[in-house]
Order: structure tokens, then C-alpha cells, then sequence
């Protein structure tokens, strides 16, 4: 008998950077072809799935800030290019055979409908998967911080931090290689040793919520199959 999953809803973060693949910028369609395929095998273990989705691949609002661009308008820039990834993100879903829904934290009526919290519920019920797009709709936030909130919001069992490293280790195994990885942790530990898993409001809800993260890599096909099933992979935050 296959692995059932421990998780009856999660919701998974993925950086905007995460569907560049190979690319310099942008979007690149046999990344996000793989990732939805991931995705999709969760979907058909019968776990409820909510992702919130980066922009960085487009737009940073903290780097047009820096090029001396007014930071509240660079934000909304990259909110924006994060309803441009989740589009994609749900197109690709629908090819693949996954009802999805966009819903944003910014009212754009005519390209995605806007988010509202039972709406969203419903969807989750139904089977459907949610692309959280425009983050939490508020500039000097990040997706991370959208994450942990739509996380506490729709009561996901936990949120699943999508990066390029398998995990937290305890130095930088690119440049380490007596680094080792961490397999659980607490938001204490974490915190004591600087470990950097969220920016520190999407770090600091997640704590208070009691909402624990797993972090793992997307790179890796069949990793997100594995958390869900409750195997070892990638690093657990708990409360
Ligand atoms: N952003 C924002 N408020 C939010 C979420 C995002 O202002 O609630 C802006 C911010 O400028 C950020 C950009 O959108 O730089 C893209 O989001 P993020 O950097 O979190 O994307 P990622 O690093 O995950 O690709």
C-alpha cells in the first residue's frame, strides 16, 4: 500500500525565482511544468493545496527601492508581478489536469477574481487548488509574510518553504561541506541560532499561529510527495 499523507490542507510557497529554472529572468515552462506535476500528485493523494507565489523573477520592490524608485510604488509593482506568476502557475495547473483558482489580495477584477477568505475555503473543499496572487496586497510586506498569513488564515496544517537547498543546515552547504542538515528544529532554536527560514514577520506569525514549516527543495521531483507522506525531507520548524 502506498504512504497515505499526514496533512489534510497545506499551504506551499513558491519564490518567483523557483520558475526561472535555468533562465536569467522570467518564467521557464518546463520548470513550472515540473513543479505542477508535483504539486499534482498531492492534489491526487486528496490533500488540499493553496500555493502563494514570489515575484522576484519579475519585479523586486526592495531593488527598485534601491535604484531610488519610491518603495511603496516598487512594491506594487512586484505584487503585481506576482499575479503574472500565479497566472501562469493556474494555466499550467488546468494543462495539467487541476481545477485552480487565482485569487488576489489586490481587487483586478477583470484578470483574477479578488480574495475572500470563505470563497477561498469553498474552493479548498472542493478539491480546487488557490493561487494566492498580489501577496498579502500591502506594500514593505513579502510572499513569505502572504504565506504564513493565508497559511494561518485557511488553517493549513503547515506551510511548505520552497527552496534551491534541501533543507536548513547548519552552514551554507555550497560553501561548507562539513555542513549539515538539520532533519527538525523549533521556532526557538531557529530564532537563537539565526537560522533565516522566513523573513522575520512571516517568521514571527507562523510562531505565534503555532503554524509549523517545513522547508525542502523544489528541485528535487517527488520531495513534495515525501513531506506529505510524512517522510524525512528537507528541516520541520515546530512550536
Ligand atoms: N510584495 C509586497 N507585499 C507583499 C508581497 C510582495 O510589497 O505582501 C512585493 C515586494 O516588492 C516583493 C515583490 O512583491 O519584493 C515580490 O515578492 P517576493 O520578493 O516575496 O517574491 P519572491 O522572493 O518569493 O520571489
Amino acid at each position: 500500500n502506498a504512504p497515505q499523507p499526514v496533512y489534510k490542507r497545506i499551504l506551499l510557497k513558491l519564490s518567483g525565482e523557483a520558475l526561472m529554472g535555468d533562465d536569467a529572468f522570467g518564467i521557464n515552462r518546463t520548470t513550472i511544468e515540473r513543479m505542477v506535476t508535483d504539486i499534482a500528485e498531492v492534489v491526487r493523494l486528496g490533500v488540499e493545496v493553496a500555493v502563494v507565489i514570489g515575484g522576484g523573477n519579475i519585479f523586486r520592490g526592495v531593488a527598485g527601492g534601491a535604484e531610488g524608485m519610491d518603495r511603496a510604488t516598487a512594491d506594487y509593482m512586484g505584487m503585481l508581478a506576482t499575479v503574472m506568476n500565479s497566472l501562469a502557475l493556474a494555466d499550467a495547473m488546468d494543462r495539467q489536469g487541476l481545477t485552480a483558482r487565482v485569487m488576489s489580495a489586490i481587487d483586478i477584477q477583470q484578470v483574477v477574481e479578488p480574495y475572500v477568505r470563505p470563497k477561498a475555503l469553498q474552493y479548498l473543499e472542493e478539491g480546487k487548488v488557490i493561487v494566492f496572487a498580489a501577496g498579502t496586497g500591502n506594500p514593505f510586506f513579502t510572499t513569505d509574510t502572504a504565506a504564513a498569513l493565508r497559511g494561518a488564515e485557511i488553517g493549513a496544517q503547515l506551510v511548505l518553504k520552497a527552496t534551491k537547498v534541501d533543507g536548513v543546515y547548519t552552514a551554507d552547504p555550497v560553501k561548507d561541506p562539513t555542513a549539515t542538515r538539520y532533519t527538525q528544529l523549533s521556532f526557538d532554536e531557529a530564532m537563537v541560532r539565526n537560522l533565516g527560514i522566513m523573513d522575520a514577520t512571516a517568521f514571527a506569525l507562523c510562531r505565534d499561529q503555532k503554524l509549523p514549516i517545513r522547508v525542502f527543495s523544489i528541485n528535487k521531483p517527488g520531495a513534495l510527495r515525501r513531506v506529505v507522506v510524512g517522510e524525512d525531507e528537507g528541516t520541520l520548524v515546530y512550536a
